[in-house]
């Protein structure tokens, strides 16, 4: 086993452990490990909610998800000789979730969570269709997760980190906090909000203590959105053997990372999220140094995916437009088009059997691949998303037979707004 620098006590709160982490971005949060170019490391995650999410058949505890305290990050790890203007190669040697062996209340070991948040506490990317809270707990045996809120499917984990980034400049910061708040100034009272201003509530920010944290608490960003520093991208093919090549922004990059995800959608539509669990990540780290002028990368990290996804080879497809359920035609929109298709295969899991939020929940937690499969074709953009048949343990394609009708059990847990 690599060693270890950012080690987690399953038995202890985030703010309690020898290194804490933090919950914001901000350039002035200290390196609080440092490593070398060459150096392989371990470092543990917590689930991104620090355990506010247990294993029962209550969505309540997601109806009052505690948005403020997200993501706990691990980190930051500086490392050696890294400058703005780098590129800092982070690969992914290995990635899982905390060993079976590893107890505690906070280990969320063996199983993790997907979750919907209530539209008035952040909503999902359908929560038009689904304004409540509602939660699905999958269990883990080996590489395949199942679970007991939706009978007849189990899949391969596409294990990865839905969150890692660098620490932004000064500069960059002030960007970011510039353009949301111009955004969240069009409609300031919408709900879900447009974007998450700062806030200095639940602030986490590693070991800065005292003028210095209450001037950062203030201007440091959120960890929801994914921006020019890699972030929350939940990237679903994050896998092991990635390699990633980060933009660096201040001395020394710091690396953080956490909000690590058995299994996840492309879109990570169910917003709360992928399937959700605490582990480890073994990375290897190296520089470019000067790499981002020499390869044009100002705007975001560029990677190479991993090569350890579980491989099916057939899939059933659903497709959609940019036409809105009561008929409106919008011009080219993509994220209305993956939304319709999405739609169209939760009706169409349902002629099975499953109800509405089982459907809604395979989609945001089995490997299933979002394409845009046409963005050209005025006036409709055609979005098409993918499932493994494989994940069924009945045969899920139409045929003259008509659906099967599986027993959906109990159903998912469900907290009403
Ligand atoms: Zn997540």
């Amino acid at each position: 086993m690599p060693n270890v620098v950012f080690p987690l006590d399953s038995t202890k709160k985030f703010t309690e452990q020898r290194h804490v982490g933090h919950n914001r971005w901000h350039p002035d949060i200290p390196a609080n490990v440092m490593v070398k170019p060459g150096d392989v490391f371990r470092v543990d995650c917590r689930e991104w909610f620090d355990g506010a999410i247990v294993n029962d058949d209550s969505a309540d505890d997601i109806l009052n998800a505690p948005l403020s305290t997200v993501h706990v990050l691990s980190g930051p790890i500086g490392v050696e000789g890294a400058e703005p203007g780098d590129l800092l190669i982070v690969d992914i040697v290995d990635v899982g979730p905390i060993p079976q062996e590893d107890s505690g209340p906070l280990a969320g070991q063996g199983w993790g969570y997907t979750g919907v948040f209530a539209t008035r506490n952040g909503g999902g990317f359908l929560t038009e269709q689904f304004p409540d809270a509602y939660k699905v707990i999958w269990d883990f045996r080996g590489q395949q997760a199942t679970s007991r809120h939706i009978p007849h499917v189990s899949f391969t984990g596409i294990v990865h980190p839905g969150l890692m980034g660098t620490a932004p400049s000064h500069d960059l910061l002030t960007r970011w906090n510039t353009r949301e708040a111009a955004l969240i100034a069009t409609d300031p009272d919408r709900v879900p909000p447009l974007a998450l201003p700062p806030n200095p509530n639940d602030a986490i920010l590693g070991t800065l203590r005292g003028d210095a944290f209450t001037k950062a608490a203030g201007e440091a960003a959120r960890t929801a959105p994914p921006r020019e520093n890699g972030g929350n991208q939940d990237i679903k093919n994050f896998t092991k053997g990635t390699r990633v090549f980060y933009p660096v922004f201040v001395p020394g990059a710091n690396l953080s990372m956490g909000d690590l995800h058995f299994s996840q959608g492309d879109g990570e539509i169910t917003f709360c999220g992928a399937i959700e669990m605490g582990g480890f990540i073994d990375l290897h780290v190296d520089l470019i140094k000067g790499g981002m002028a020499t390869y044009g990368v100002s705007e975001n990290a560029i990677f190479m995916p991993g090569n350890t996804d579980p491989q099916y080879s057939q899939w059933l497809a659903f497709s959609g437009t940019s036409v809105t359920l009561d008929g409106t035609q919008r011009y080219l929109d993509s994220h209305l088009s993956y939304q319709r298709a999405c739609l169209h295969a939760i009706d169409y899991l349902q002629t099975f059997g499953y109800s509405d939020i089982q459907a809604y929940m395979i989609l945001g937690a089995a490997p299933i691949e979002g394409r845009l499969s046409g963005v050209v074709d005025i006036p409709n953009s055609c979005s098409t998303v993918y499932i493994p048949t494989a994940i069924f343990d009945f045969d899920v394609a139409p045929s003259s037979r008509g659906p099967v009708r599986i027993e959906p059990g109990p159903g998912v847990p469900h907290s009403p707004a």
